[in-house]
């Protein structure tokens, strides 16, 4: 198989491209293009670790002087939209790895579907973004979109237990954050160390944000309702606190199906990679004698309140879950920067989507002037 990965030096795509490793001398995979922003080392690297031919990275200054680091390679280095566009579509992949993080993926992540590239999707804010849109795609070039979100990944496999038919709802699990269990009151002095220490995954910090907030949950419904066809009432989001039960579907006769497993992402981007078959898989198991206990909670979207605005954008649709998505990116870098306080995101973000008239089946550019508007208004 040939991959290309956009987002190479996140967690996401440092984890694949180890995965990539793990799955030498039991299934072959070729790099052949990645993608990164400003971390040029860890690129380069990169390259030279996997003799990758195609790479990318935003800025043109970025470009020439990640060029010149692997001139004495065959390593050729695109610059902007149009080169992650380039490097996602045209370098010969069967899979893309779609590991950027936020808005700036979608786009890329399109073009390699219009070019007939399977997708192992982790970049949840495109799906989001542009659900019809992408699904519509995914149908008409015949692709396959192959969850890497560790809750997706499970509840795709869980539903092979059943037919599509005798589905009744899906139980996405959430940790819950560093917060869970907190009231508005103690969350009004919680510090960005605080926010940024997730109890059970180490992930890239937009992410981590989210999952404190419990936006990156609401990210997740509105994504499971475009990639398994569901409303978003048959959606029920339940705290599993030791995140070992990444997601469950019930079933018209009631049985509920789970798929469990330690809190490592390398377990959904190898079955992405690997689809439809499962290879043998490096590092640790599970030992429930071990665990002890799974325990289980209820969500407090009162408190949090991201998790229940995603869900009315979710139910709304057209360019609601657009302008979430961007004003959520522009807050949550905000607080990365000290600059709002932990309970001013929703707040901003519940805020925003009051500005907007919605607009029902958007194009693509109606997508795309909603989600520069929400960011040219700023915080
Ligand atoms: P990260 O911050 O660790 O990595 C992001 C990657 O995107 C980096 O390679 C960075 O260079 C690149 N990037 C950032 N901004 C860019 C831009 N403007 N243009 C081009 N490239 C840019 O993030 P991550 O934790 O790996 O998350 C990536 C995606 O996967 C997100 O959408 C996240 O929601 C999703 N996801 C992550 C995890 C996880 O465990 N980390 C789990 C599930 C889903
Ligand atoms: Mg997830």
């Amino acid at each position: 198989m040939k991959l290309a990965i956009l987002g190479a030096t996140g967690s996401i795509g440092t984890q694949g491209l180890e995965v990539v490793e793990d799955l030498r001398g039991i299934k072959e995979i070729e790099v052949v293009g990645i993608s990164g922003n400003k971390n040029l080392k860890l690129l380069e690297e990169q390259i030279r670790r996997f003799h990758v031919p195609f790479a990318a990275v935003p800025e043109e200054a970025d470009a020439k002087a990640l060029a010149t680091a692997v001139a004495d390679t065959d390593c050729k280095v695109l610059s902007g939209k149009e080169g992650l566009c380039y490097l996602a579509a045209e370098t010969g992949a069967d899979m893309l790895l779609s590991a950027i993080v936020g808005f700036s993926g979608m786009l890329p992540t399109l073009k390699a579907i219009e070019a007939g590239i399977d997708i192992a999707l982790a970049n949840k804010e495109t799906l989001v973004t542009a659900g019809p849109i992408f699904m519509d795609a995914v149908e008409k070039y015949g692709v396959r979109l192959l969850p890497v979100d560790s809750e997706h990944s499970a509840i795709f496999q869980s539903l092979h237990a059943g037919e599509r038919k005798e589905l009744s709802k899906i139980l996405l699990t959430a940790s819950g954050g560093p917060f869970y269990g907190k009231t508005r009151e103690e969350l009004e002095a919680v510090t960005l160390a605080q926010a940024l220490k997730h109890p059970n995954w180490s992930m890239g910090a937009k992410i981590t944000i989210d999952s404190a907030t419990l936006m990156n949950k609401g990210l997740e419904v509105i994504e499971a309702k475009w990639l398994f066809d569901v409303e978003i009432e048959d959606i029920e989001v339940v705290v599993q606190r030791e995140s070992i039960i990444h997601s469950m579907v019930e079933f018209c006769d009631h049985s509920v199906i789970a798929q469990l497993g330690l809190p490592s992402m390398k377990h959904p981007i190898q079955y992405a990679f690997t689809y439809p078959e499962r290879l043998p898989a490096k590092g640790e198991r599970i030992s429930f004698s071990d665990l002890g206990r799974i325990s289980f909670g209820k969500p407090d979207e009162d408190t949090f309140r991201c998790l229940a605005l995603a869900k009315e954008a979710g139910s709304m649709g057209g360019i609601m879950p657009t302008v979430l998505n961007a004003a959520n990116e522009v807050a949550v870098g905000a607080f990365l920067q000290e600059k709002i306080r932990f309970l001013e995101i929703a707040e901003y973000v519940e805020k925003t989507m009051d500005r907007f008239e919605n607009i029902q089946a958007p194009t693509i550019e109606d997508l795309l002037k909603a989600d520069r508007a929400v960011r040219e208004l700023g915080i």
